[in-house]
């Protein structure tokens, strides 16, 4: 998959694909990347992206120019997805990053401000996803949180087991709680059954978590059932 993010930031992005899981998936070859500096597309002396809101009112307004130039530069082969992230969109969910992993090509807009001009959502976006119902100050960390969603159900990136057991991937029930070395830590013990070896028990165990804390955190996902 090539991932694309058209940004005022590129710095932020850069971090990102250059650590951990990501780090490792790019330099498997399984993702390629751009982050695609916006300024570099914009006009005059200050190269200005930015400008006030037609209609008045507080903030400003990303100027759409820019990001067609920085869009019709890309060289997108195969299908692609033109993301815009932002409070208004669809909600990301399990299913959306599923549904983004099949793409070939993600293509990211980073609005600042009071966001980007409507005309280029109008015409270039084909995905206006929302990371949450709470405003963000900017488009880069809410591309990389779908990003991560996203990246992580490319075949090679992470075992298929791992990501078998995991919250939202088995019917609605949320993850059981997990434990690791050492056994007693500020006197809380490991539950017993865990260090048991009976597979059976602890299969039904951690079932029973799932429950518990599905209802005690989201009660909502197993009543949508
Ligand atoms: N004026 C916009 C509104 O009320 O919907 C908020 C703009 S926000 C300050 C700046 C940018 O951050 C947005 O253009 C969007 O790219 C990003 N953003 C903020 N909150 C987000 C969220 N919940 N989901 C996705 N993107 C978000």
């Amino acid at each position: 998959m090539n991932i694309s993010v058209i940004t005022l930031f590129p710095e932020i992005i850069e971090g990102y694909f250059g650590c951990s899981i990501m780090k490792r998936a790019v330099e498997k070859g399984l993702i390629s990347y751009r982050a695609v500096d916006l300024k570099l597309f914009a006009d005059g002396r200050f190269h200005r992206c930015d400008d006030y809101p037609y209609g008045g009112g507080a903030g400003l307004v990303m100027k759409p120019e820019p990001f067609e130039k920085a869009l019709l530069s890309l060289r997108c082969d195969g299908k692609t997805a033109v993301v815009y992230p932002t409070p208004s969109g669809k909600p990301l969910t399990h299913e959306k990053a599923l549904g983004l992993a099949r793409y070939d090509g993600l293509v990211f807009l980073c609005g600042r401000y009071e966001g980007i001009d409507q005309r280029i959502i109008d015409l270039y976006v084909t995905e206006e996803i929302s990371v949450g119902d709470y405003v963000l100050s900017s488009g880069e960390v809410a591309s990389l949180v779908i990003i991560d969603a996203v990246y992580r159900h490319i075949d090679g990136v992470i075992s298929g087991e791992s990501l078998k057991e995991e919250s939202f991937s088995d019917g609605p029930l949320l993850e059981y709680p997990q434990y690791t070395r050492p056994e007693v830590f500020h006197g809380l013990r490991v539950p017993e059954i865990l260090l048991s070896g009976n597979h059976g028990e602890i299969e039904k165990w951690r079932y029973q978590k799932r429950v518990e804390k599905t209802l005690k955190n989201r009660p909502e996902l197993i009543d949508k059932k």
